[in-house]
Formats: C-alpha cells, sequence, structure tokens
C-alpha cells in the first residue's frame, strides 16, 4: 500500500514540477526568485484564518505577567523589565555595499536584532520561552499553586523535550532548566558542537542523533508521548510556538514609531526572514500582516538545498513533500534552516498571506556575514545571513522586469508584485530579521569570518 502511495506521489510531483519551470529550477538548486501567486488582500483573508489579533494580544499579556519571574532567573533582562526584545538598527553601510546607491532610489534598511535576543540570543527566545512559560502557567493553575509562585522543586517532577537543529533546543533548554524542569533536548546532526556543550553546561540532557531534524522530532516525540510526566515542544505543529514569535510584530511597530518611519501604502515595510520549518518566520509575518495588512511584503528566504517552505507552497503539497522527494539533499551550512519538510500548520496559514520566497547558496551567507562585519561591526550566524539575499533578489527581479525586451523571462505574477513595489520602492523600508548569533564562540564566528565556498 506505501509503496503505491509512494509512486502516486511521484507522479503527481512530476507532472507538477513539469508544469512549473521555477520548481525545476529549485529541484536543480539554482537560486529563485518566487512571488506567490496565492497572496490575497489581507481583509479578504482575516477572518478565515485559524488565530487571530486577541491570539497575539493574549500571548503578549501572558509576556507581561511573566516579566517579573525572567528578571529575577535571567538579570540581563533588567534592562527591559523582564521583557525579552532586540533592537531595530539602520544599517546604510551594509546597504551601500548590498546594493549600489542604494539608499536615495530604494528606501532604507534596517536589521532586526534577533540575533542578540536575551537568554537563548536567537529568534527562538520568542517562540520557545513563550511556550515554556504557558505550559508552566497551565502546570501552576492545574496545580493550585498560589498566584504568581513557580517552586523549582514542584517542576523538577516535570519533562521538558524537543527535538532541534539547535537553537530551539537552546531556548526550550535554557528556560525549562532555568525553571527546575527535566529539559530534554534531541538534536540533529546539524547540530554544532558549542551548543551541545552549552546545554549541557546549563543542566540540559542532550540526546544526539545521526538523522536530519525530522529524525529527531519523531524521536522525542515519540519518548515524550511515552511519558506522561513529559511535555513535547513540537516545532512542527505548535500554535503556542507561532504566537510567541507573532507578538514581535507588536513591538516593532513601536519600535517604527518611535524611529518616525511611516508605514502606509505609499512607504511600504518589506520584511525578509530566514526560514526553516516556517514557525518564526510565520508567526512574525502572520503578526505584520494583523498590523500593518497590504502595506507590508514579508519574503521567507531557503537555501538552495532545504527550501522546504518554497516548495510546500508552490506544490501546494505543505507538509505531504520533503526537499528529497524532488532531488535535493536538505544539507546546508545554514544549520538553523537544514529542515526537509515544512509545517503544514504554518504553510496553510502562509499561503494567502506571503508575498514570495528567495533561495540563496551557502557560500554567499559566509559573504554576507563578512560584508555585515565589515561595514557595520556587527557579527550574526550564517543562517542568519539569509535574509541579506532579499532585497538582492528583490531588487534585482524589479530591475529585470523593468526591462521590457526581458518580459519574456519575466513570469507575469512576478511582474505584477514586484512593479507594484518598484514603484514605491524610494519610500520603502526594508527590514532583514536577522536571527541568531549572540551565543557563537568568538573561535567559532572567526571560523565562519575565514570561510570561502565554492
Ligand atoms: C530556527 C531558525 C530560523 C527559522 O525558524 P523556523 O521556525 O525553523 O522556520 C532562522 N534562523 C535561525 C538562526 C534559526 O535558528
Amino acid at each position: 500500500m506505501k509503496a503505491i502511495m509512494e509512486i502516486t506521489m511521484d507522479k503527481k510531483l512530476n507532472e507538477i514540477i513539469k508544469e512549473s519551470p521555477i520548481l525545476k529550477q529549485v529541484a536543480e538548486g539554482t537560486e529563485v526568485f518566487w512571488t506567490n501567486p496565492k497572496i490575497q488582500r489581507f481583509d479578504s483573508v482575516k477572518d478565515s484564518l485559524p488565530v487571530g489579533m486577541e491570539d497575539i494580544k493574549d500571548a503578549e499579556a501572558r509576556l507581561q505577567r511573566f516579566a517579573p519571574l525572567i528578571m529575577k532567573l535571567f538579570p540581563e533582562t533588567k534592562k527591559r523589565n523582564g521583557i525579552i526584545e532586540s533592537d531595530l538598527v539602520e544599517i546604510p553601510n551594509m546597504w551601500d555595499s548590498l546594493v549600489r546607491d542604494a539608499g536615495s532610489n530604494f528606501g532604507r534598511l534596517f536589521l532586526k536584532m534577533d540575533s542578540d535576543l536575551d537568554v537563548a540570543g536567537s529568534v527562538k527566545a520568542r517562540g520557545g520561552i513563550y511556550e515554556v512559560l504557558k505550559h508552566t502557567e497551565e502546570l501552576a493553575i492545574e496545580n493550585g499553586l498560589p498566584n504568581g509562585e513557580f517552586p523549582r522543586e514542584f517542576f523538577s517532577k516535570y519533562k521538558i523535550q524537543v527535538g532541534s537543529t539547535g537553537n530551539l533546543g537552546m531556548s526550550i533548554g535554557i528556560m525549562s532548566a532555568a525553571l527546575g524542569y527535566q529539559a530534554i533536548v534531541h538534536m540533529s546532526c546539524d547540530a554544532k558542537q558549542w551548543k551541545k556543550d552549552y546545554l549541557r553546561a546549563h543542566g540540559v540532557t542532550v540526546i544526539e542523533y545521526e538523522g536530519d531534524y525530522g529524525e529527531a522530532v519523531a524521536q522525542g516525540r515519540a519518548e515524550s508521548d511515552a511519558d506522561p510526566m513529559s511535555y513535547f515542544v513540537d516545532d512542527e505543529n505548535s500554535k503556542d510556538l507561532f504566537m510567541g514569535y507573532a507578538v514581535a510584530a507588536l513591538r516593532l511597530k513601536g519600535q517604527l514609531e518611535e524611529k518616525g518611519v511611516v508605514v502606509d501604502e505609499d512607504h511600504p515595510l518589506i520584511v525578509y526572514i530566514p526560514c526553516g520549518v516556517g514557525g518564526a518566520p510565520g508567526g512574525i509575518a502572520f503578526g505584520l500582516k494583523e498590523v500593518y495588512g497590504d502595506n507590508v511584503y514579508v519574503y521567507f528566504v531557503e537555501p538552495t538545498e532545504a527550501p522546504c517552505m518554497l516548495v510546500g507552497l508552490a506544490t501546494g503539497l505543505h507538509n505531504e513533500v520533503s526537499v528529497q522527494d524532488i532531488g535535493l539533499s536538505g544539507q546546508t551550512h545554514a544549520d538553523g534552516l537544514a529542515v526537509s519538510r515544512p509545517s503544514g500548520f504554518v504553510g496553510k496559514v502562509m499561503e494567502p498571506l506571503l508575498s514570495g520566497e528567495m533561495t540563496v547558496v551557502d557560500s554567499k551567507l559566509y559573504d554576507y556575514l563578512r560584508m555585515l562585519r565589515d561595514t557595520e561591526g556587527i557579527f550574526i550566524e550564517p543562517s542568519s545571513c539569509a535574509g541579506f539575499q532579499g532585497p538582492v533578489a528583490l531588487l534585482n527581479a524589479a530591475d529585470k522586469c523593468r526591462a521590457n525586451a526581458e518580459k519574456d523571462s519575466c513570469p507575469p505574477d512576478v511582474m505584477n508584485d514586484t512593479t507594484r513595489i518598484k514603484e514605491k520602492l524610494p519610500g520603502a523600508t526594508h527590514i532583514v530579521w536577522a536571527t541568531g548569533g549572540r551565543l557563537v564562540p568568538q573561535d567559532v564566528r572567526d571560523e565562519f569570518y575565514n570561510t570561502y565556498l565554492r
């Protein structure tokens, strides 16, 4: 039976790829820029989404409730009163290096520095910590603990487990252990040694797998499900993770207002976020759409060898298709993005909201890493550097589509979307979402800086 299903799937997939020139390029491992033909006006889809602004506000309120505890557990969060948030910084020198004469013609470029987030040093500090706190609050209420008290000895009877390529494990592991839980992180083969060392030094149990992220998640889920005292953080399906990420949008709105940056029909906000399984970029994108509607354009960026969300969206098969199904390896230097199969939940929510995706070859991640350090003195990790492919690919596409002579090489959907943005570029605000880096040790940073791939 299984064999028959696989054959049908292969046939279906082959037909889809044959029909789609862009999927053919994706399958060949070529860099692409894909605009989403299924995007809709936000007002027309808003009410049919499984989550809404109320859920974001509920998550924000929960994070506020926990702020005193967070400050106690992690004194570095005192500067923001126990709220884990990152700076938004303008990077004009990087903008100039990335795109010649960028400033006057194409708007401004900012970096959202989730790479520096407290506690976990990556975007995972948003979703991961939020889900652990929500679970903690539920346990406390169920067991009648006094309001606002979270005794370690109580939580030490419970386990929290997660499967990860590294950063989610850091976030869940550090937070869970700090609250007293037995924290167990199931690490895929992509996980860096220093992350495993860091977790073990923080009292987290790390189990290593030779397989990829999908296997680490499957094993972790099975072990957790077999233990009634254990809770599994399910990166592939979790609505709680998603809501924790979505809160970023409310915070960003405040930061843009503080800087006097206008976002409206003539001043589009264009955001580029590196994507793995989809939870982090999906949650942020959803939040931004709730806040800015059609005035925000969100693009995901994925490695050419592991573009799982792109393949899921472009085929419409979501989590029923993996990058191996179309002949890619799933292997990439971008360890945070080394995911072969996207979240089905996130893919379906993104379908009418996402503007598009770009893919990037691994060698460029190191070029962007060097460029950012040389021009702005900022370090972020390779996965995080994928975001810079966003404005580069978007402006290239806009440029190509402008030349009528090249109209044939410009698919109609690309034409429409990019021309719409293109006319508004001088008033645009671009944000590259930096997703990780602060905890990377100095010797590893130096190694990245000196890595050249061909
Ligand atoms: C996890 C991660 C992402 C992507 O998040 P997903 O939820 O897996 O899509 C991007 N960058 C870094 C550095 C990450 O760790």
